[in-house]
């Protein structure tokens, strides 16, 4: 293990090789404290040579490599599972020029979506990709886990954003696709297959990324409402007048409670309702009077203006926190058809009541999530967090329904066993047969996907 530790300081000194475990408890310990792993040393690179360096280093020593960007991510699949070297990108800082004539630009792995925002809006252009934790998930995270999040109805998740990577696979080499020649069909999309790979067929280092023209701000909702089913038809009138909905995000009473106790924030409307539906409209103003026309069930705040709309959208984003602040949850994340939304949600409470271990604490249940394609996030506080019933209950569910057991945040450590509920043993034959060839030794991120 020393062996390998000084290996690696000599191929990125010293200063980049953390050892001590305290130091490295930042890095081995996830977003939810759900997940803790171990690891030899966290390898700091600076370069994408560097982090060949790294790469070669550890398949010498037969190392397994865990890739790390912001570590924000909510499956455990940036934690070790056992000793190996954590790989933290977030040295990889490179951020060219915006491409104004092709809307395009050239990030490293480890610039945040903060900063890429800052950095492309300063040109006029926009990044598709929002998400509560902007400030710390990373471009080759992102990537890594294919993350959607609050724009995702317009844009779509980070696939639709990827014109090429730069990436080290298992064995040291290096491929690069960064010239961002949108008309391209030279055989495989190697940038398509990596995003969502979860690290485990190379180390994303660098990505050309799509933009678009930033759209003025229209018009936020936030609308009290009876429950998912009612927010599903609402969102439909509101697409229906303004095409330009650019963030369509439900939420309930008991998640609104978590968040003014944890926050302190003033209650949003003048009652309080079961459920809410916050809705962004982007492009022409007159999109604001289009909705006013809307019959709504009960009462809506409405934002003309960005601060206004930031005061609407933080009852939403500090979900995340609040619930976190309130314990270690399950969290999953599913999506259905949306014409099943309403059923799914009704059968949700019954499976975590049974799935929970009747001599524990009452579950408590916060679902919200990005309904516009279809997405809830549950999170279920109380049962034992290393217990997987409740999880396992929820994805059967979503199954059932004919949904995804992952709409965006991936399979990771948290999700293995329930691959099979929604790929084929032969799809996830293909999918081993692909991450055999390009890491026979099976170095990177091992544990994550499969077993
Ligand atoms: C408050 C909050 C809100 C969130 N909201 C959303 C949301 O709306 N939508 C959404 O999709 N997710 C969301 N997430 C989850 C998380 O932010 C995303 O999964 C994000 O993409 C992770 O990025 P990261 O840089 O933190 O990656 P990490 O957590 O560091 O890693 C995630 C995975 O990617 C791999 N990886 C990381 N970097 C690389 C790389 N350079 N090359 C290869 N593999 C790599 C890791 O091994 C791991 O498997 C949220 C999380 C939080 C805490």
């Amino acid at each position: 293990m020393d062996r390998l530790a000084d290996d690696l300081a000599a191929a990125i000194g010293t200063e980049h090789v953390l050892t001590d475990p305290d130091l490295m408890a930042g890095y081995t310990t996830d977003w939810t404290r759900r997940y803790r792993g171990d690891a030899v040393c966290v390898a700091r690179p600076g370069t994408t040579a560097q982090v060949a360096d790294v790469v070669r280093v550890c398949a010498r020593h037969r190392a397994p490599i865990v890739p790390q960007g912001g570590n924000t991510g909510l499956v455990g699949g940036a934690v070790p599972a056992g000793a190996g070297v954590l790989l933290s990108t977030r040295r990889l800082r490179r951020l060219d020029p915006v491409d104004t004539l092709a809307a395009q630009v050239t990030a490293g792995a480890g610039v945040t979506i903060a900063e890429l925002h800052a950095h492309v809006g300063a040109a006029g252009l926009e990044y598709g990709i929002s998400l509560a934790s902007r400030d710390s998930a990373t471009v080759g995270g992102t990537i890594a886990t294919n993350a959607g999040g609050l724009h995702t109805i317009r844009y779509g998740g980070t696939r639709a954003q990827l014109l090429g990577v730069e990436a080290v696979l298992a064995d040291g080499s290096v491929i690069a696709r960064l010239g961002g020649v949108p008309a391209d069909n030279t055989g495989y999309d190697l940038a398509q297959l990596l995003a969502g790979s979860e690290g485990t067929l190379g180390v994303v280092t660098a990505a050309r990324l799509r933009l678009r023209p930033a759209e003025p701000h229209a018009v936020t909702v936030l609308a009290g409402l009876d429950g998912v089913g009612t927010a599903v038809t609402l969102l439909a009138e509101i697409r229906a007048r303004a095409p330009g909905v650019r963030a369509a995000e439900y939420f309930e009473a008991a998640g609104l409670t978590l968040v003014r106790e944890h926050t302190g924030l003033p209650a949003p409307l003048p009652r309080a309702y079961p459920a809410y539906l916050l809705a962004e409209v982007a492009g022409p103003a007159d999109h604001a009077e289009r909705l006013a026309g809307i019959p709504l069930p009960g009462d809506a705040a409405v934002a003309l203006d960005l601060p206004g709309s930031a005061a609407l959208w933080a009852y939403r984003e500090r979900h995340t926190e609040a619930i976190s602040a309130a314990g270690v949850p399950h969290k999953l994340d599913i999506a259905v058809p949306l014409a099943r939304l309403a059923a799914l949600r009704g059968a949700l409470g019954d499976a975590v009541r049974a799935a929970s271990a009747p001599s524990g604490p009452p579950p408590l249940m916060i679902v919200f999530g990005h309904i516009g394609v279809g997405n809830l996030h549950v999170n279920v506080l109380g049962p034992d967090p290393a217990d997987q019933a409740v999880d396992e209950a929820v994805l059967r569910l979503a199954a059932a329904y004919g949904g995804s057991i992952s709409a965006e945040h991936g399979i990771g450590r948290a999700k293995v066993p329930s691959l099979r509920l929604n790929r084929s043993p032969q799809e996830i034959a293909a999918m081993r047969a692909i991450r055999t060839a390009l890491d026979p030794a099976g170095l990177l991120n091992p544990g994550i996907l499969f077993t």
